[in-house]
């Protein structure tokens, strides 16, 4: 099952080349929770991976222009290929040539809540949630807190989403962490000091 659902993934990758995670079989089970993760990733463009763990995988949308706070911004996010569980740590620099070339952070993370799981036959799971085209989650992020809602515009190879503050104690119109708070979550670097650090050049 999981390993269908990565063979985009893996049909992508050169693993002699990319240190990025190479599915595993079985993936662990972690504690806490399942967990989202949004990686700012320098490449060909710069974009925001926005990650759910959902059913054993990464599902993965790749958002322009980042995440907002701002219920009345809607940012587009394009459905791209499920990832391993071990890509939420990833961080550091996918060599040129390869899919995806550039530098990768952890620019935010935590646990994530389904707002659509309640009691009763409304009840919907992620993978109904899916299906259906439309996600709401609550993040209890570092620098994101609340709940979004992801709608799903349009279907085909590449589906189109909206991804959509939903108002409430975390919405706020003046913030704006995309560019106030660049830098990773996880180590406090700049893009340009994993480059650095985790460089081709290194090697
Ligand atoms: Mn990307």
């Amino acid at each position: 099952m999981t390993d269908d659902r990565l063979s985009a993934y893996r049909s992508r990758r050169n693993f002699r080349r990319t240190r990025e995670p190479q599915p595993v079989e079985r993936p662990r089970r972690r504690a806490g929770g399942r967990r989202f993760v949004i990686q700012k990733h320098d490449a060909s463009t710069l974009h925001y991976d926005f990650r759910l763990e959902v059913d054993g995988v990464l599902v993965s949308w790749a958002v322009p222009k980042g995440p907002s706070t701002d219920p009345s911004d809607k940012r587009l996010a394009i459905q791209t290929e499920d990832h391993p569980l071990d890509y939420a740590g990833f961080e550091g620099c996918i060599p040129s040539g390869e899919y995806g070339a550039g530098t990768v952070m952890v620019w935010d993370t935590g646990p994530y809540r389904n707002l659509r799981a309640r009691k009763g036959r409304r009840s919907k799971s992620m993978e109904a949630s899916l299906e259906d085209g439309l996600v709401e989650v609550w993040l209890d992020g570092g620098k994101l807190q609340g709940g979004y809602a992801l709608k799903r515009m349009r279907g085909g190879d590449r589906p189109q989403w909206l991804l959509i503050k939903m108002d409430d104690e975390g919405a706020d119109a003046r913030r704006n962490p995309v560019s106030t708070e660049p830098d990773s979550v996880l180590s406090g670097r700049s893009l340009s000091r994993i480059a650095r650090e985790e460089g081709e050049d290194d090697d």
